[in-house]
C-alpha cells in the first residue's frame, strides 16, 4: 500500500504552537465584509441592499448561474453599502457590508433538523448548492459543481482530506478530533452520491489523536482511516489521489477522470451541517498562529470577521517581537496580505504572524542558480523548475507552457522551500501563469468579437 507520492519537502512543521487549542466560535463586534466573489466562478449577485435587516444564515447575494455560489450573512444586522472593499489579495471589489448589531440572531429555519432519509440526490446537491458551500481547502470551487460529476457511476473513492500538510495550521486537526462523527456524517451524504464508491479519510501520521477520533468515528460505517506519510504537500488534491489509490495521472487531468473525488473534512462538515441541519456556510475552521503572534489558537469564525479583529482576539503580537508579515493561509502557499482591515473569506484557513528574523534573512540572499536539481527532485508535479524560471526570465512563455509544462505547476512552493540560491521559483511561477491566462482570455475575447 501506498503511504506517500513523489517528490516532496520536510518543513519544520511549528504545528505545537496551536495544536493544543481547542476550536472557539469567535464572535467579531465590528462591521463585517462580504466580498461578492469567494469562490471559482462568476461572482454572487447582492440581493439586498443598504438599510436592509439581515439575520445570520440570510442569503445576502445569490449564485449568478451554475458555476457560482451564493454568499450568507454570518451576523445579524443592517446592510450599511454594497461598495468596493479592499480583499486579502489586495484587491478592491464589490461586497455586502453589515453593520453588525453583535447579537447573532439566526434566520428562521437554521439549525432545524431534516431527516436525512426523506431527502434524494438532487434535493442533498440542491441544499449543497444553497448553502454556499465551496472547497474550504484553498480552491473554493463550488461544492454542488465537484459532486456532479458527468457519470457519478464512475466515482470510485470519495477521499475525506483530513492531510493538513502547511506547517503552522491545526484547525483541521482540531475539528477532527472534536466533531469527528459530523465530517464521518458528511461523507456519508457525500457517498450517496456516488453508488459505487467508498470512502477514505486520509490524515498525515502527525495527528495521531485526529486519527484515533475519526476511526472511532468511522466505526462500521465501511468507511476507512488511512494515516499517511508526513511530507509536504501531502494535501494537495493530486498527490492525495496518487497516495490513497495509487493511481498516477497527469495533474491536467480532473480527479473525476480517475474516478476519484476529494473533499477537505472542514467541507464534509460544512455539507453535514447543511444538509441535516439546514445551516448554511457562514462559518468555518481557522488558524492563527507564528512566532509573533501573542496566543496561537483555533477558532470557528464567522465569514467577513477581519483579521484585525482575531489577532487582537489571540492578545496581539507578543512581546519583543515584530512582525515582518502577514500571511492569509500557510508559509507554503498563503501569501502576504497588506493590511489587516481585510475579511476572512469562505477558504482562509490561518493568519500567520512572522517576525523579523535577522539570520534568516541574510542567509535568504538570492544568488544565481546552483544546478543542484533539488528543486526537479522535489516538485511533485514531476516538473523541472530551474529550467521553467530560466524560460520565465528569458521571457520565453512559449517553452514555458509548451516545452516544459509549467502550467502544471500547483504553486506548492516546495521548489522555493528547497532552493539553495533561495531563488523566487513559485513566485515567478505564479506570475508566468497568471500572464499566461490572461493572454489566452483575452485571445478568446478578441476571437468571441469578430
Ligand atoms: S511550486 Fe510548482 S514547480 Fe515548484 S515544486 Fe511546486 S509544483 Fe513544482
Ligand atoms: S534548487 Fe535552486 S539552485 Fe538548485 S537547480 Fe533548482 S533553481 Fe537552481
Amino acid at each position: 500500500m501506498r503511504i506517500t507520492f513523489r517528490g516532496g519537502v520536510h518543513p519544520i512543521e511549528h504545528k505545537d504552537l496551536s495544536c493544543e487549542s481547542a476550536l472557539r466560535l469567535f464572535d467579531p463586534k465590528g462591521e463585517m465584509v462580504f466580498p461578492l466573489s469567494q469562490h471559482i466562478g462568476k461572482p454572487a449577485k447582492p440581493v439586498v441592499q443598504k438599510g436592509d435587516a439581515v439575520l445570520v444564515g440570510q442569503t445576502i447575494a445569490e449564485a449568478d448561474g451554475y458555476v457560482s455560489a451564493s454568499v450568507i450573512s454570518s451576523c445579524s444586522g443592517t446592510v450599511k453599502a454594497v461598495e468596493k472593499r479592499r480583499l486579502i489579495s489586495g484587491a478592491m471589489a464589490e461586497c455586502v457590508v453589515i453593520d453588525n448589531d453583535g447579537q447573532f440572531t439566526l434566520a428562521e429555519g437554521v439549525g432545524k433538523e431534516t431527516a436525512l432519509s426523506s431527502l434524494s440526490e438532487e434535493d442533498i446537491l440542491s441544499k449543497i448548492q444553497k448553502a454556499g458551500i465551496v472547497g474550504l481547502g484553498g480552491a473554493g470551487f463550488p461544492a454542488h459543481v465537484k459532486f456532479k460529476p458527468k457519470d457519478p457511476s464512475a466515482i470510485k473513492y470519495v477521499i475525506a482530506n483530513g492531510a493538513e500538510c502547511e506547517p503552522y495550521l491545526t484547525c483541521n486537526d482540531r475539528l477532527m478530533r472534536e466533531a469527528p462523527e459530523t465530517i464521518v456524517a458528511g461523507l456519508l451524504i457525500v457517498l450517496r452520491l456516488f453508488p459505487n464508491a467508498r470512502g477514505i479519510i486520509a490524515i498525515e501520521k502527525n495527528k495521531p489523536e485526529a486519527i484515533a477520533a475519526m476511526k472511532t468515528a468511522a466505526g462500521a460505517t465501511g468507511i476507512e482511516v488511512r494515516p499517511l506519510r508526513t511530507k509536504y504537500p501531502q494535501g494537495g488534491e493530486h498527490n492525495l489521489i496518487q497516495t490513497v489509490t495509487g493511481i498516477d495521472y497527469p495533474v491536467a487531468k480532473l480527479p473525476a477522470d480517475v474516478g476519484c473525488v476529494v473533499s477537505n473534512v472542514g467541507t464534509l462538515y460544512a455539507i453535514e451541517r447543511a444538509v441535516a441541519h439546514n445551516e448554511p456556510l457562514f462559518t468555518h475552521v481557522l488558524t492563527v498562529s507564528g512566532d509573533a503572534v501573542k496566543n496561537p489558537s483555533n477558532f470557528i469564525v464567522r465569514d467577513g470577521t477581519s483579521f484585525a479583529e482575531l489577532i487582537e482576539a489571540c492578545g496581539g503580537v507578543k512581546e519583543g517581537k515584530t512582525v515582518e508579515k502577514v500571511l492569509s493561509g500557510g508559509p507554503m502557499m498563503g501569501f502576504a496580505v497588506g493590511s489587516l482591515d481585510v475579511p476572512v473569506q469562505k477558504t482562509t484557513n490561518g493568519i500567520l504572524l512572522r517576525a523579523v528574523d535577522k539570520v534568516a534573512k541574510a542567509e535568504a540572499r538570492q544568488t544565481a542558480c546552483l544546478h543542484c536539481g533539488r528543486c526537479t527532485t522535489v516538485c511533485p508535479a514531476g516538473l523541472i523548475p530551474q529550467l521553467m524560471a530560466d524560460a520565465a526570465a528569458d521571457g520565453n512563455l512559449e517553452r514555458y507552457e509548451n516545452k516544459l509544462y509549467g502550467l502544471e505547476c500547483v504553486a506548492c512552493g516546495s521548489c522555493t522551500y528547497i532552493c539553495p540560491a533561495k531563488r523566487p521559483l513559485t513566485q515567478t511561477f505564479k506570475q508566468v501563469k497568471a500572464e499566461i491566462m490572461a493572454k489566452k482570455r483575452a485571445a478568446q475575447a478578441a476571437g468571441g468579437a469578430k
